[in-house]
Order: structure tokens, then sequence, then C-alpha cells
């Protein structure tokens, strides 16, 4: 009988058998992608004794067409009392009165950790040499940093109304015409962060946690954010994890947290990929992050991705590039991303059988070359299968 997911008194999720699961179809190439990872989705879930009802609810052009609306309430009040849902990729409305919506949905439902895990499949065209040394998981603060929106903008009367205060209140100068920014990071907004990043270490047996900042340049945001790092890793982790200071380097059998220097992290991943594994960051160091690690996997078209509040229970797991209109309807594109966001969905869920089957089972389709046109133009001896067949093709390999 389908259930609702519910969160359980040890702050844990409660999964039933068969969840209900919200689901935003997605605009553009989303009529596409959806129904081929909802194949593969449901052919794995099946093997384990497990199902989805699946509840579709509308955003992005579909709903404003029904409803008038880009986001309607009751899409918002759905993934709220569902807690977990999936999207695909949403138009970004140009001259609408709301900005993004995914960064809509991240902002309602207070969704502070963008989850990234960056692998490497088999036979996936690559820039580096050594793409399968990359295995990393990144942890991004999802609602702080310069993205909180707190800008204002040169010339306006409250960019010189905040200069004159700055001025006369800290003796700072700007030049004339200045736009100014604000930079929030708070020690909550750090440490939740950090401590999802620890947690999900800790569970799921991996080796460190790299703490990314700018703390040489910025030592009150980005410094801060080391600080409360390590001092979270004292005073919650201390029989499990352990700083670098604290250790000299040498953790035994605990979890060791380490932190980088951003432009230095971005020369690592590509120099020494493998001494590095879980990565927990501020929003702006991960944003950069992310897209340069998908890249260096070659995955910039099946990169999964998930927005989490880990308190409430709330998840959003979605596709991570756009709708990519110019293919719409095409049944062309690789569903890859859209599907490997389900797979996070069911690791989250506990459905971990199910979730490595997929992954199986998607490597041995691209090990056998068969792959959608973004990867068959990179590879030799492909054969390109359209979107719905690389789907078949995957559940045939389950
Ligand atoms: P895009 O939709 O990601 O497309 C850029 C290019 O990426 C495509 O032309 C295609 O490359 C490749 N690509 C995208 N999806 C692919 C897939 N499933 N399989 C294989 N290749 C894929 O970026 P955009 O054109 O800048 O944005 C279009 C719309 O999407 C905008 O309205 C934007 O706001 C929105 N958007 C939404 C999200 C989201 O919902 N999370 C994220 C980003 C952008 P080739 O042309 O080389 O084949």
């Amino acid at each position: 009988m389908a259930e609702l997911i519910s969160m359980g008194p040890d702050g844990e999720l409660d999964v039933p058998d068969e969840p209900v699961i919200p689901f935003i179809e997605g605009d553009g190439t989303g009529v596409d992608i959806w129904p081929a990872a909802k194949l593969v989705l449901d052919a794995a879930a099946a093997r384990h004794g497990k199902s989805v009802a699946w509840k579709e609810v509308l955003a992005g052009e579909k709903a404003f067409r029904e409803t008038g609306s880009w986001l309607p309430d009751q899409t918002v009040e759905t993934f709220r009392s569902h807690l977990i849902g999936i999207k695909g990729p949403l138009t970004t409305p140009v001259g609408g009165g709301i900005r993004s919506l995914n960064v809509a949905l991240r902002q309602i439902l207070d969704l502070y950790v963008c989850l990234r895990p960056v692998r490497w499949f088999t036979g996936v065209p690559s820039p580096v040499c050594h793409p399968e040394k990359v295995d990393m998981v990144i942890f991004r603060e999802n609602t702080e940093d310069v993205y909180a929106g707190l800008e204002l903008e040169a010339g306006s009367p409250e960019a010189e109304r905040l200069a004159a205060f700055l001025h006369e209140e800290l003796g700072w100068s700007f030049k004339p015409n200045t736009g100014l920014g604000l930079k929030p990071i708070s020690e909550e907004g750090s440490k939740r962060l950090i401590r999802a990043a620890l947690r999900y270490a800790l569970a799921n047996g991996r080796r460190s946690v790299t703490l990314v900042h700018k703390g040489n340049i910025q030592k009150f945001t980005e410094g801060a954010f080391r600080s409360w790092g390590y001092e979270l890793v004292r005073e919650e982790f201390a029989d499990q994890a352990v700083g670098w200071d604290d250790c000299g380097g040498d953790p035994g059998e605990k979890l060791l947290v380490k932190d980088a220097i951003a432009d230095n992290m971005l020369q690592q991943v590509l120099l020494r990929p493998d001494e590095i594994d879980v990565i927990a960051t501020t929003n702006l160091n991960g944003d950069y992050l992310s897209d340069a690690l998908a890249a260096q996997v070659g995955g910039i078209g099946i990169a999964p991705g998930a927005n989490i509040n880990y308190v409430t229970g709330h998840g959003i797991f979605e596709a991570t590039h756009g709708t990519a209109p110019k293919y719409a309807g095409l049944d062309k594109v690789n569903p890859g991303s859209v599907l490997l966001s389900g797979v996070l969905m069911f690791e989250h869920l506990g459905w971990r059988d199910a979730a490595q089957d997929i992954v199986k089972a998607l490597g041995a389709t691209i090990a056998d070359r068969i792959v959608t046109y973004d990867f068959a133009r990179q590879m030799e001896g492909a054969t390109e299968v359209k979107c719905s067949e690389f789907a078949s093709a995957i559940v045939d390999r389950l």
C-alpha cells in the first residue's frame, strides 16, 4: 500500500516499501529524460520488492500553462508534506517574477546541503589521463555566502547610504560608483553543513573530509568556516574523527578531517585526486568545484545532484544540467543525470541494493559502448542510441 515517508523519532527517515514520491517532469528535455529514468528506477526497485508510487507535481512551463503560476503553492506543499522528491530541469523564466525555481525551492524548504557525488564510469570520455582516480562527494553550503542575494547596485541610493555608513562607522572607503555585496557565513550554517558531511563520511566508510575555504584572505567568513569545522570535530565527533592539527596527519582508525585553500584545491583535484574524498565547502567554492570535477570525469551530462535538509528530512534530487530546449522531445539526450539523481535518492532512502544495481547496469551499458549522442560523438566504435533505448539497455543489464 502506498504510504508517505516520514521522519522517525530518531531523526532518521521512515521509508515504507511503497513510498509516495512527488516528481516534477521538468521543462524541455524533461519529457525525454524523466520517463527514461523512471523506467530504470522502477525496474531496479521491483527487483528488491520495492516500488514507488510516483505523484506528479507541476512547476515551470507546464505549471504556468495549466495554472498560471510557475511554482504553484500546491507543489511546494506536496514537497513539504512528502519530504522527498525528484525533479527534471526547469526553465528559468526570463523577466518573470521569480528568479530561479530551483533556488526558490531550496530557499523555501531551507535545503542547506547541495550534494554532488563525482565518480567516473569506465569508458566515459574524459579530458584527463586518470579519471578513475576521481571518487569524491561534495557537500556545498546552499543558503549563505555571496548567494544570499544581499547586493546593492553601484550608484543606487541604498549603496550610497551603506557606503556612507561604513565610512562613518568603520572608516572604510570605496571608489565612487561601487556596487556592494554582503557575504554572510554563520557558525550555525557552517556547522550544520560540515556535520552532514562528517556523518555521511562516517556512514559510508570514507577516509577523509576536506574543508575547502579561502580563509587566508577572507579570514572572518571563509577562515571562520574552517575553524568552526575543526571545532565541530572536537565537540561532536571526537570518538570517530580527528582534525589534521590534532593528530599530525595520522588519524589512526579515525576519520581524518583536513582543509585546503580553494585555489590550491582546484589543482589538487587534478594532480592528486586519489587523496581527496568527501569535501565540505562554502557556497561559491562549491559551485566552481562541482562543475570542474564533473567535467574532469566527462560527466557534465550525467552528474547527479540533491538538495537536502538533514534536520527536517526534506530532500529534492535533481538533474544538474538545464532543459537543453533544442533537443526537447527528440528522444535524444542522455538521461544519466536525472537517473543517477534517482540512484542518490534510493541510497538516501536506504535502498542501497537497488541503487547499486543501477550503477552497475549503467556502467555495463557504457562499457558495451551503447550510449546517447553526447558520449557517442567522443567514443570510438560506439553504438548511438536514443534516450529511451539507452534506458532499455540499462534495464536489460540490471
Ligand atoms: P543546458 O540546458 O544544460 O544545455 C547546455 C548543453 O549541455 C546542451 O546544449 C547540451 O550540449 C548539453 N546537455 C544538456 N543536457 C544534456 C543531456 N541530458 N544530455 C546530453 N547533453 C546535455 O544549459 P542552457 O542551454 O544554458 O540552459 C537552458 C535552460 O535550462 C535555461 O532556461 C536555464 O535557466 C535552465 N537551467 C536549469 C537548470 C536546472 O533546472 N537545474 C540548470 C541549468 C540551466 P550540446 O549542445 O553540446 O549537445
